[in-house]
């Protein structure tokens, strides 16, 4: 017996520890004409240390479940713990500031009548610095330099917030939010209103900044480029609940519907249906560019079912032989393009999208042929989706 609970230990020891985790959490607003079922039972786990990002459209619940995990709101069914600790369940509703999570809220993060210093010195409490011992008073002034020191902005403590620049601002929300050396940090959209070069500089900097104090950090967002680049976790939120969470590249290689697949990133969807190919590891499907080795995410796999084959545009290329197409029109992005193509000589098939390197896009009305690139056989990494007719 005494055995077994050992080895029960040294079982509990060797997974990751659990920060926080959600279940089955819901809340309905009352609303005209009618109630908004924000959220309708969303399971998340956050493991210690990561950062994590929460995907969703506008208007999927996003800043709804972090003001539930905040406090700032009380689930109307389901548990919230820190760690061990219960913080939301039927009938209990621990307050926000007894939490000991930082929050950087979606908008108007600061306070605008204070200085820097005062707005992260907020986030060590509110307590009347006169009644503050000496002592007190200056290791109370020491943190904050510390604070802003973290964030980059070591000169600004007597400056108002309207005399900063976006992304210096927050850095000083930040700063406020990490100020009470919280368990977990949520960041609601930090990088929204920044432009696009601020923003990407900002995003690095975050990251180095989290990754240094260690804090596990949840970062939502609408932007998949930003949740795929910046965080070791992504749950992708839909309609109120997450419906996959994975590694980036896991949701990216292996997304679990053709929605979740278009919404993180560009994708071509042909159909097809399973076949037997002795020269292809089973399961293989037929499609309008060949047999290829697939990744079921749906269906059985039996041989001639009706199935979707997912493939991202760089895993096609245009070449000298392959299926027919005609180019409908082409974006240059600089570092790549991607070329719009319809299948059939006149352009009459199914849309095929084919991101290509350099500069030597074709011109619209072309006809190309395309095809899949790499070595099928070797099994290229296309999901597979059962048809849902
Ligand atoms: P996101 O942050 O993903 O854009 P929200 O969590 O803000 O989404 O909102 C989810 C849904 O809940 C939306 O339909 C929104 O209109 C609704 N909602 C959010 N807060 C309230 C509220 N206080 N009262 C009524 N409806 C709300
Ligand atoms: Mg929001």
């Amino acid at each position: 017996m005494q055995e077994l609970d050992v080895r029960e230990h040294l079982i509990t020891q060797a997974q990751p520890s659990i920060a926080l985790s959600v279940r089955g959490v819901t809340k309905t607003f009352p609303a005209r004409p009618a109630p908004v079922a924000a959220l309708r039972g969303v399971d998340l786990t956050v493991v210690s240390g990561s950062f994590t990002a929460i995907l969703g459209a506008s208007g999927c619940g996003k800043t709804t479940l972090l003001r539930l995990i905040a406090g700032f709101d009380r689930p109307d069914s389901g548990e919230i713990r820190l760690s061990d600790r219960v913080l939301a369940a039927p009938g209990l509703h621990v307050s926000p500031e007894r939490r000991n999570i930082g929050i950087v809220p979606q908008e108007g993060a600061l306070f605008p009548h204070l200085s820097v210093a005062q707005n992260v010195g907020f986030g060590l409490g509110s307590w009347q610095l006169r009644s503050l011992s000496r002592r007190a008073r200056r290791a109370r002034a020491e943190r904050i330099a510390e604070l802003l020191e973290l964030v980059g902005l070591p000169e600004y403590g007597e400056r108002r917030p309207g005399e900063l620049s976006g992304g210096q601002q927050q850095r000083v929300a930040l700063a406020r939010a990490l100020a009470p050396n919280p368990r977990v940090v949520l960041l609601d959209e930090p990088f929204s209103a920044l432009d696009a070069g601020l923003r990407a500089e900002l995003r690095e900097e975050v990251r180095e900044l989290l990754q240094r104090v260690g804090t596990t950090a949840i970062l939502v967002t609408h932007d998949q480029e930003e949740a795929l680049s910046l965080a070791d976790h992504v749950a992708i939120m839909r309609d109120g609940l997450v419906v996959q969470a994975d590694s980036p590249q896991g949701i990216y290689i292996a997304p679990g519907d053709p929605h979740i697949a278009a919404f993180i990133g560009e994708v071509v969807l042909l159909p097809g249906r399973f076949v037997d190919n002795p020269d292809i590891p089973a399961p293989c499907a037929e499609c309008a560019l060949g047999c290829v080795a697939v990744r079921m995410a749906g269906g059985s796999g039996t041989t001639s079912e009706q199935c979707m084959v997912l493939l991202r545009p760089e895993q096609l290329e245009i070449a000298d032989h392959g299926a027919a197409a005609r180019v409908v029109s082409t974006s240059f992005f600089g570092h790549d393009g991607i070329v719009r193509l319809r299948l059939g000589e006149d352009g009459s098939g199914p849309p095929v999208l084919v991101r290509i390197q350099g500069n030597r896009l074709p011109s619209s009305g072309d006809l190309v042929a395309v095809r899949i690139a790499g070595n099928r056989s070797a099994g290229v990494a296309a999901p597979a989706f059962s048809v849902t007719r």
